[in-house]
């Protein structure tokens, strides 16, 4: 499942920051995740408070924060934002790789990862 790849190396990192600066509670993380990562919160979410369990992440609270994708193709030259795949089932438009000028395959420029943007803790 992808989202618990994602939750579970987010965790790890957020473990190893605590050891470091020997953090005794964390209250929020602050997650950017980009677009054409299509994660689903929801289920980042209940990865996330799976995995805290009996750590000093326990009961803190995850928040997500989408990042916009960005893209360029390298035929065109466009420059923007992705082209989105409507479909009826899913809640939200899906961004695809293809350019929405000349249909050729696009590159991400952004929203093509997670980063860890804040770290709220009791010392
Ligand atoms: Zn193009």
């Amino acid at each position: 499942m992808h989202e618990l790849s994602i939750a579970s190396s987010l965790v790890d990192s957020v473990l190893e920051f605590l050891d470091a600066h020997k953090v005794k509670k964390v209250l929020t993380v602050r997650l950017a995740v980009g677009e054409l990562n299509c994660v689903e919160a929801e289920q980042l979410c209940f990865c996330y408070t799976a995995i805290t369990q009996k750590t000093a992440m326990e009961n803190s609270t995850l928040e997500i924060e989408t990042v916009a994708a960005v893209v360029q193709c390298p035929r065109c030259d466009y420059r923007g934002s992705p082209k989105y795949w409507e479909d009826a089932r899913s809640a939200a438009p899906i961004p695809t790789l293809e350019c929405p000028k000349c249909q050729g395959t696009v590159e991400p420029i952004q929203g093509n990862d997670c980063a860890i943007k804040t770290i709220q803790f009791v010392a």
